[in-house]
């Protein structure tokens, strides 16, 4: 018997584009008590998660040994029998060679309600992202989707090369790289034309997209030369020679860039998305992590300013107000006052419009802007580290200040597994003084990483620590980081 409310959805996470995810998925994901999840799933994928949820890898570690398959099914029964929401997440769709089939009969054998969302298989995308229509008037009429083992030996067995090789269409193969030469030599064999366009796909729809064209005779021979790594899919037949007048893809501004990014996991995903979005591989090894703290928050009321200098203060300042069931309208009496548009916007989304948004995206950039206001008690709700310019300079004009110490920035060490790829990244970047500080307790900058930095004062905490800045952004927010970088890249490349 299931307890009651258990239930599991197989859910497709598309090839690995974010984009490719659907909304139905993106929902089930933001609803899941607990998501089991496979390696090729995308990196955004579980930003929309619980924060309470439960988050399993169950996939392959690293092309090692994957998390026995009996293990996971038994894992997702025994949570979903708890009467927990269970979303097992897979690579590409769930009933396309991700044994969601088995996952489903399993769950039909003990009585549990189940859904199926398919994804955007990755055979499908990778000809889609490659300009290769998978069936075409006069070309195809009909397209297969194959599996070829990692071992070729299982294969001699288990396909029906004849079959395979007469079929009048797009032939679609998922495999390991490894497995091409034996793919095309059995094709061969059985008689498919040496001559008809082949192509290899890696990394499909990802940053570091790579496709390989040749003929069946000649494609083992063409990926190998071409170091194609996995995860690859292979296409073969006629359409495959499209891909020469319908490659629509243009490579980001950041192809080939590797970057890392260390700020708090809570934002990272902003800035992780936009630099995928433009090409780039993103490594995300947060270096700090943020933590409210217990005080007391003094009432806003009685203060004629509030300042807030980050969207982290602006988030817990809400919830403080909340928990003593006050909101927005606690700031009515007092003018408003950020360091960003980073920190406007956040406060923009409870209703409030801040009067005063510091040109220069720093501390002395608010005094600067708060110049003109008449202020007689203010407020600053702020990181407990924070400096102390913007509440010495209000002291200096004669207010009386009040610092609310809202939260606390903490070491994250930068995980082991990530250490590799953070030392041969292309860049990082650091959007505040503490990701510095703390990034540098656990790893160090490699000499031939290209280090950026959101502005003067992160800049300053990097070269006291004798690292040279390479990139600062004029504009000190997100967007500015960005278009710094990219233009770095453009002038570097
Ligand atoms: N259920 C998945 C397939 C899982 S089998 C789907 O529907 O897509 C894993 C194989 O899928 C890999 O060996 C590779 O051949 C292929 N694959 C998955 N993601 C890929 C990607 N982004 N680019 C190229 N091939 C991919």
């Amino acid at each position: 018997m299931t307890a009651a409310g258990g239930r599991v959805a197989l859910v497709g996470a598309g090839p690995g584009d974010a984009g490719l995810l659907t909304a139905r998925a993106l929902e089930l994901i933001a609803l899941a008590d607990v998501i089991l999840y496979d390696r090729l799933i995308p990196a955004e994928a579980l930003a929309g998660a619980r924060a309470d949820a439960e988050l399993r890898y169950v996939g392959k570690e690293g092309g090692g040994p994957s998390v026995p398959q009996e293990e996971t099914e038994a894992l997702m029964l025994e949570r979903a029998r708890s009467g927990a929401f269970v979303v097992r997440l897979k690579g590409g769709d769930p009933f396309v060679f991700g044994r969601g089939g088995e996952e489903a009969l399993a769950l039909a054998a003990a009585g549990i309600p189940f859904e199926v969302v398919p994804g955007v298989t990755a055979g499908i995308a990778a000809a889609g992202y490659s300009g290769i229509p998978v069936t075409h008037r006069g070309l195809a009429s009909g397209v297969a989707l194959i599996a070829a083992h990692e071992d070729p030996a299982k294969d001699e067995h288990s396909l029906d090369w004849d079959a395979l090789a007469r079929f009048p269409g797009t032939l679609v193969f998922y495999m390991g790289v490894r497995t091409l030469p034996v793919i095309t030599k059995q094709l061969l064999d059985a008689g498919r034309a040496g001559s008809q366009p082949a192509a290899v796909v890696s990394h499909a729809t990802l940053p570091g997209q790579r496709t390989v064209t040749g003929t069946l005779a000649t494609i083992a021979a063409d990926a190998a030369a071409a170091e194609i790594t996995a995860p690859a899919i292979t296409v073969i037949g006629d359409v495959a020679a499209l891909h020469a007048e319908l490659d629509w893809r243009s490579p980001g501004p950041l192809e080939g860039a590797s970057v890392v990014v260390t700020r708090a996991r809570a934002q990272s995903s902003e800035l992780a998305t936009r630099l995928r979005r433009l090409g780039a591989a993103v490594i995300e090894t947060p270096s700090i992590r943020i933590v409210p703290r217990a005080d007391e928050l003094p009432s806003p009321e009685g203060f004629d300013l509030v300042c807030l200098t980050s969207p982290n203060g602006v988030a817990i300042l809400f919830e403080k107000l909340a928990a003593r069931g006050e909101d927005a309208r606690a700031l009515a009496g007092a003018r408003v006052a950020v360091i960003g548009p980073g920190t406007a916007r956040a406060l923009r989304e409870h209703g409030v419009i801040a009067d005063v948004v510091a040109e220069r995206f720093v501390a002395e950039g608010l005094v600067e802007s708060l110049a003109g206001l008449e202020v007689s008690r203010a407020l600053i709700a702020r990181a407990a580290d924070a400096r102390d310019v913007l509440p010495d300079a209000l002291r200096e004009r004669g207010a009386e200040v009040v610092v609310a110490s809202l939260y606390e920035t903490l070491a994250e060490p930068i995980e082991p597994a990530l250490r590799g790829a953070v030392e041969t990244a292309s860049y990082i970047t650091f959007t505040s003084s503490s990701t510095v500080r703390y990034f540098l307790e656990s790893a160090s900058v490699a000499a031939a990483t290209r280090v950026v930095s959101i502005g003067p004062v992160t800049s300053e905490t990097l070269r006291e620590r004798g690292i040279e800045v390479h990139v600062e952004a004029e504009r000190h927010d997100i967007d500015g980081l960005v278009a710094a970088l990219v233009r770095d890249r453009a002038q570097s490349a």
